[in-house]
This record gives C-alpha cells, sequence and structure tokens, in this order.
C-alpha cells in the first residue's frame, strides 16, 4: 500500500534522497541535543584518534537517522556501509560485511532490532573486541577459528530501543534518541528542499506544509513534491499557499497531518470499544492494519498530539480526540 503519508521509505524518495542530505552536522536541522553530544563525542574521537564508541539511534521512522549516521562518517572521515536487520540472515552474512571494512569505518545497521540472536551474538564480541568467532565444518571436523577485525563504529538505527536485547543495547556507548521535529524546524527543511528543487517555497505555503508533516522530515518532503506538481501543472516554479491548500485538501491530509489510518484508527477506538482501553492486538485486527505497524509508525505521533493515551489496560482516546472529531465523549461525566 501507498500512503502519501507513509514514513516508510520508498522507492521515489530514494532517487533524490542523495542531493536532498544534509553532509555535515551543522546542515543538519533540529534535534539540537542530540547534535551537540555527537560534536563533542566525534571531536573527542578523532583527537584520541579512536574510532567513534558504537551509536544507537532511536525514534519513529522518518527522523532522519540513516542521513545522520551518513554525516557522522563523513564528520569523522570515514568510510560508510550500510545493512539492515532483516538482510543479515546467517553469520557468513554479517562476517562478509565485517571483514570488508576499513578500520576505523561506520557501518551502519537499520532496524536492528530485527536482527536474531544468533547473529547479534556474534556481534557483540565484533562490537566489543573487534575480533569474530565462526564455526567452520560439520560435526566432528567442526573447530572455531577467530578472525581479527579492523576497529569500526557501529551505528545502529530502530523504531524500538525497547525490542533490542539487553547484552547488545549495553554495547553502545551512545544512546541517542531523535525527536518529532518542531515546526520551524520542518520549515526550515522544506525551504532547503525547495532549493534542491529549484523552487520558490512562500513561507506561509512552507508553514503550511510543515503543520501537516507529523514533525517527520521524510513526510514534509514528500509532500511538498507533491505540491510542487500542481504548481508544476499550474505552470508555475514558485508555491503560494493558495496551491499548498488545494493540493494538501486532495491529498486529504488534515490540519494535524493525520490520514485516513489515523482516523480509523482513533474512530475505530471510539466507536468500536466506546473510547477504550483496548489492546493493541484487539483494535490492529478490528480495523484490519499490523499491530507493529500502528506501534511503531501511527502511534507514536497520536500519543504526541495527545489524541491517544497508552495504560496499563491498554489505548484510550482522550477527549481532545472526541473533540476533534465533533463527537461527544460518552464517557465524560
Ligand atoms: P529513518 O529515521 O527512518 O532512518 P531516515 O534517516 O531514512 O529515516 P531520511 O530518509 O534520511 O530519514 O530523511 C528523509 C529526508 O529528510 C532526507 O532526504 C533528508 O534529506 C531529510 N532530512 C532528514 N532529517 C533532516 C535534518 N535534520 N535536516 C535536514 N534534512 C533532513
Amino acid at each position: 500500500e501507498d500512503r502519501m503519508l507513509s514514513s516508510e521509505e520508498n522507492r521515489e524518495d530514494a532517487g533524490i534522497e542523495l542531493s536532498l542530505r544534509p553532509e555535515h552536522l551543522k546542515e543538519y536541522i533540529g534535534q539540537t541535543s542530540v547534535k551537540e553530544n555527537l560534536s563533542v563525542f566525534i571531536q573527542a574521537a578523532k583527537l584520541r584518534n579512536e574510532p567513534l564508541d558504537h551509536v544507537l539511534l532511536y525514534g519513529p521512522p522518518g527522523l532522519g537517522k540513516t542521513t545522520l549516521a551518513a554525516i557522522i562518517a563523513r564528520e569523522m572521515g570515514v568510510g560508510f556501509k550500510t545493512t539492515s536487520g532483516p538482510a543479515i540472515e546467517r553469520p557468513g552474512d554479517l562476517a562478509a560485511i565485517l571483514t570488508s571494512l576499513d578500520a576505523g569505518d561506520v557501518l551502519f545497521i537499520d532496524e536492528i532490532h530485527r536482527l536474531s540472536r544468533a547473529i547479534e551474538e556474534i556481534l557483540y564480541s565484533a562490537m566489543e573486541d573487534f575480533c569474530l568467532d565462526i564455526v567452520i565444518g560439520k560435526g566432528d571436523t567442526a573447530r572455531s577459528v577467530r578472525l581479527e577485525l579492523p576497529p569500526f563504529t557501529l551505528v545502529g538505527a530502530t523504531t524500538r530501543a525497547g525490542s533490542l536485547s539487553s547484552p547488545l543495547r549495553d554495547r553502545f556507548g551512545v544512546m541517542s534518541r531523535l525527536e518529532y521535529y518542531t515546526e520551524s524546524d520542518l520549515k526550515e527543511i522544506v525551504k532547503r528542499t525547495g532549493e534542491v528543487f529549484g523552487v520558490h517555497v512562500s513561507d506561509e505555503s512552507a508553514e503550511e506544509i510543515s503543520r501537516r508533516s507529523r514533525g517527520t522530515p521524510r513526510i514534509a518532503n514528500r509532500l511538498l513534491k507533491r505540491v510542487r506538481d500542481f504548481a508544476q501543472v499550474d505552470g508555475t516554479s514558485s508555491i503560494s499557499v493558495e496551491t499548498a491548500h488545494r493540493a494538501l485538501e486532495l491529498l486529504q491530509i488534515d490540519r494535524l497531518g493525520l490520514d485516513h489510518i489515523d482516523h480509523k484508527l482513533l474512530q475505530g477506538i471510539i466507536h468500536i470499544y466506546k473510547g477504550g482501553p483496548v489492546g493493541l492486538e484487539a483494535i490492529a485486527a478490528s480495523i484490519g492494519e499490523e499491530a507493529e505497524t500502528i506501534e511503531d509508525v501511527y502511534e507514536p505521533y497520536l500519543l504526541q498530539v495527545g489524541l491517544l493515551q497508552r495504560t496499563p489496560r491498554g489505548r484510550m482516546v482522550t477527549p481532545l480526540a472526541y473533540d476533534y472529531f465533533g463527537l461527544e465523549d460518552v464517557n465524560r461525566a
């Protein structure tokens, strides 16, 4: 399903990514405390002539974790290799990647929470001692050999830090949580993207797009692209607030940036479960979405804007959610 608001990366995004991606920490907008910390750790590692400690970046999809990992490599002046948890199926896959690294390189593992336990265990010693214990042969002739690895920096990214095993988590010297971007940060990102695209985005239209991008640069850039299509058809290279409005209306993105799945989720809880509490699995089944997708992609933003609440007994909508849909809260006395 190709949702407009999906913060999952799609193929269309991938093509332009290179030109859009900031290359230095200074050009990376927002995430001030993450940036400040990383900047110190990077400078210190460089002064000591050592690779940077392993870094875990966590937070909702589309907030720029991959971008930041690439910036870390660039600031350290080292190579950058990327892979992902699901792509490393067998120990040999991991061994092949690790032995291909040059000293000091950054290895980026996206969705690191999806590594199998067996692979995680191999990774522990690689991270800690820069060596790899692998078993060669089978049965009676099997023997374990130890391979020395060049020192490297692992940058792991995950939407759910809680799903990492604690031994893996403990091996990261730096853990940074990326937050949803403020509207003014997003506005800056939209303006910057506009420049890369060669279109003029008025302040007002950049604000309009930012407001509806649920704190997520990837969504902001994608909305800008669609709005630009409307402007282009109108024969102009400058994006007015009228064009932005019209495009966003047609794309059915509401004033908070919520789309039909968010609506289905909130209204499902309201209408089927009397506002909750309801278990994640139950509501997922009722609206026909994956529990994991709800938890990683939709829910974090709904929690952030205060439409949804997590309680020990399950998910509940807030009084604000009733107001938002112009419904009467049956639970309100
Ligand atoms: P994830 O957190 O899921 O790894 P991501 O790192 O893949 O997300 P990107 O796809 O890198 O997110 O970011 C989406 C786009 O937004 C990129 O093209 C990047 O140029 C831009 N972007 C992300 N964060 C920033 C930022 N802080 N400043 C400027 N541009 C940004």
